[in-house]
């Protein structure tokens, strides 16, 4: 197991950065063997790993965990494994005229940073250490994982597995609260993956600037739900409840609020709430049903919803067979939607990370643009509806770091497409090929001929009348 003091941490990172090194060029197979075994941890212990979320999180559906953060990961794995070859070819370049003639050569190689640090909430535990590591791991680089430390069991759990399976000088997990956070942020890594929170997103950045290390920041946002004049809304509903209520809402693209068409309110509400019927009858007992991490993030909850009431909201409780959630400590909360919400409520400032679900409505599309792009630019968009000429409206006149039409949360789970936000919600991708550039080092790389190209070009001094010539023409309107 790896130390956590800023030495131990240090110690860490060079003793990787040595073994990096010192074992270059690494051929693909050794990259692809990495990533095979962190398949085989993830096959061999994932019913492990599932039961150490349910324990951290109070409840957490074994089966939910298991598609979520097992098999979707390693999922991502085999793609990754698939085409880490296909990412790692080198790349020709064009040259202007006649420089190929003359036997010039450009290309690009996709080469490994060195160390990438990866740190990851607790939502998804696995899936948002081991996801970026299997991509860190295709670009041939080593990693450093600190996991969060609200789901201390598998964070554990994965810090043991890990040092089974692998020797430290290519991949640590190092485990502990937001100090070890801290230090670990202002690690001189070669590259550093946070997902997170975007206040803390910030001061990671403002950590890794200190030694110019590049990042990527996965973070959340209030990702918006369009529906359309043209959309199903019982559809919809079902759609919305099933991506609200899988993990309790606490899913970095979950959808956080919907715009609706005036006329459409009611239908959409009565909707969503068909849809927690149907999949889940009851919520206390239910299995299925996450509870939410940790008191504090329960109590944040319930405190949104009392400014939503207090500042005028109507308050709907969805709650299927009508159990008693006051005498309960199992930090269960149902559906909440909030109807006639305003811009100073919490629940319409803050990302809400939750199953409270607040309805906006709209007079005319333009509006629900304006509304989104008067906002921080959101990690998700959804729209639904059947309306090409109005879901492009919708899609090329906002911004946000993805999109799923006609559903929500799904664009992540398609391995091919980038997954990343835009600004507060994110900087940098990782998932299909952006990931593999992401993580490694685009390095160029000319080959000049024999012949003596900057006199041809009248580009060495004295300057005289070639190098006129040559000035000349070039400076021609396109
Ligand atoms: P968080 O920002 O509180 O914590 C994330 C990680 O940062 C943890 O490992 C924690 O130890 C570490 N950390 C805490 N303080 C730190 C500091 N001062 N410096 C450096 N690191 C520090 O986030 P969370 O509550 O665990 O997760 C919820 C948030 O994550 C939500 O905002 C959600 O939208 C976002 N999220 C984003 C994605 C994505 O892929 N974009 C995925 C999941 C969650």
């Amino acid at each position: 197991m790896t130390g956590t003091s800023e030495a131990d941490l240090r110690s860490t990172l060079e003793t990787q950065r040595a073994a990096f090194i010192a074992a270059r060029p690494e051929p693909i197979e050794v990259r692809k063997e990495r990533i095979r075994k962190a398949i085989a941890l993830l096959v061999d212990h994932g019913e492990d790993l599932a039961r150490a979320m349910s324990a951290d999180f109070g409840n957490r559906s074994h089966d939910a965990s298991m598609m979520t953060d097992i098999v979707g990961t390693i999922g991502f794995g085999k793609y990754c494994l698939k085409h880490a070859e296909g990412w790692a070819k080198t790349d020709k370049r064009s040259l202007r005229f006649p420089l190929p003639l003359l036997g010039a050569k450009a290309e690009v190689r996709y080469e490994p940073k060195g160390v990438v640090g990866i740190l990851s909430p607790w939502n998804f535990p696995v899936n948002l250490s081991f996801g970026p590591l299997m991509q860190v791991l295709a670009a041939g680089n080593r990693a450093m994982i600190k996991p969060s430390e609200f789901t201390e069991r598998t964070s554990d759990l994965l810090a043991e597995l890990v040092s089974g399976a692998f020797a430290s000088d290519e991949i640590a997990v190092v485990t502990g609260g937001p100090e070890v956070a801290q230090t670990f942020s202002s690690l001189p890594f070669d590259h550093l993956v946070f997902t997170g929170s975007t206040d803390t997103g910030r001061k990671v950045m403002q950590a890794a600037a200190a030694n110019l290390v590049p990042v990527t920041l996965e973070l959340g946002g209030k990702s918006p739900v369009v529906l359309g004049e043209s959309a199903d809304l019982t559809r919809a509903g079902e759609r919305v409840a099933l991506g609200k209520m899988l993990n309790a809402g606490q899913i970095c693209l979950a959808p956080d609020y919907l715009l609706v068409p005036e006329d459409k309110e009611e239908g959409a509400i009565a909707a969503v709430e068909l849809g927690v019927h149907a999949m889940y009858p009851t919520l206390l007992e239910n299995e299925d049903y996450a509870s939410v991490v940790t008191d504090r993030h329960f109590d944040r909850l319930q405190a949104m919803v009392a400014d939503a009431r207090e500042k005028g909201a109507e308050v709907i409780e969805v709650n299927p067979a009508g159990e008693d959630f006051s005498n309960t400590n199992a930090r269960k909360m149902p559906l909440t939607i909030l109807r006639g919400v305003t811009d100073d409520m919490q629940a319409m400032r803050e990302e809400i990370f939750g199953p409270v679900l607040p309805v906006k409505t709209y007079k005319s599309v333009d509006e629900a643009i304006g509304y989104i792009n008067a906002h921080d630019r959101p990690l998700g968009l959804y729209y639904f509806g059947s309306d090409s000429g109005e879901r492009e409206q919708v899609l090329s006149r906002t911004i946000s770091g993805g999109v799923t039409v006609n559903d929500v949360v799904m664009h992540v789970s398609m391995e091919d497409l980038p997954f990343g936000g835009v600004g507060p919600s994110g900087i940098g991708s990782y998932h299909g090929p952006e990931g593999f550039r992401e993580f490694s080092h685009a390095r160029a790389i000319y080959t000049q001929p024999k012949i003596d190209v900057a006199k041809l070009a009248g580009l060495r001094p004295p300057y005289g009348s070639a190098t006129k010539k040559a000035i000349a023409r070039e400076m021609k309107k396109a």
